[in-house]
């Protein structure tokens, strides 16, 4: 049986204040899920702190360097060592900002699960793609070009994110989420046989309490990547208890 994940992504957001929205998710009955929340790296320990082992805490990215000459960056050794245990990677903001490559994303990810995390690893399709009826194709290169040697159940996560859905309030209908979620399961099937079968598939993409449950009876949704829900409790909470009542 898959343990089914919420994520949250605080991405540039969140001072010592909001760690409040943390311990009220720690206060409250403990779901049938897992619960994750990868906070800006600043706030890291404190967020590992106040999750008392009730959440996981992981983060943003990560380089894909254990140590050196890299200003401004992480190492999933770093991450670790601060008491996180996961880490994204991949997100559609870091391919674009950053011109990370799908060979960067998978050099990354296999640092994650080096250093005893779990990737999180995003893939997605712009609206142009999907418009050009793409998508599958888009969404399968990216899985063979991101996901590194090793990678297994236990170890590795993957979220569809469709890029034109992130932070504007769009998602894909439940059928577009099913075709791709469905690809991706035949996909990591034949890759990886019963570790592809369990590998969580996260969606992502305007996520809201409105909308949670009935993304969730997907079949092959196995939770949720959230971006800007996930910065209240009320509603990451809201779509916490969705997750762990599917
Ligand atoms: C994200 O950035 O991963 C995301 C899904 O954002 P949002 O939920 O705000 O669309």
């Amino acid at each position: 049986m898959v343990r089914k994940l919420a994520a949250g992504n605080w991405k540039m957001n969140g001072l010592g204040a909001n760690i409040a929205e943390l311990e009220a998710l720690v206060a409250a009955p403990a779901p049938e899920c897992d619960v994750l929340i990868c906070p800006p790296a600043t706030l890291m320990g404190a967020c590992v702190k106040a999750a008392q082992g009730k959440i996981a805490i992981g983060g943003q990215d990560c380089h894909s360097a254990t140590s050196g000459a890299h200003t401004g960056d992480i190492s999933a050794q770093m991450i670790h060592d601060a008491g996180g245990s996961y880490v994204i990677v991949g997100h559609s903001e870091r391919r674009t900002d950053h011109n990370e490559s799908d060979a960067d994303v998978s050099a990354k990810a296999k640092a994650a699960i080096e250093a005893g995390l779990t990737a999180i690893i995003c893939l997605g399709e712009t609206e142009a793609q999907r418009d050009a009826g793409e998508t599958l194709d888009v969404i399968g290169a990216q899985l063979a070009g991101s996901l590194p040697e090793g990678a297994t159940a236990e170890n590795a996560v993957i979220a569809y994110e469709p890029i034109w859905a992130i932070g504007t309030g769009r998602t894909p209908t439940l059928e577009q989420i099913t075709e791709v979620h469905d690809s991706l399961r035949a996909d990591l099937c034949a890759r990886l046989g019963n570790q592809g079968q369990d590998m969580r598939l996260l969606y992502g993409g305007s996520v809201k309490p409105a909308n949670a449950a009935e993304i969730f009876a997907i079949g092959n949704v196995n939770g949720a990547l959230v971006g800007g829900a996930s910065l209240k409790a009320k509603d990451f909470g809201d779509i916490i208890t969705a997750l762990s009542e599917s």
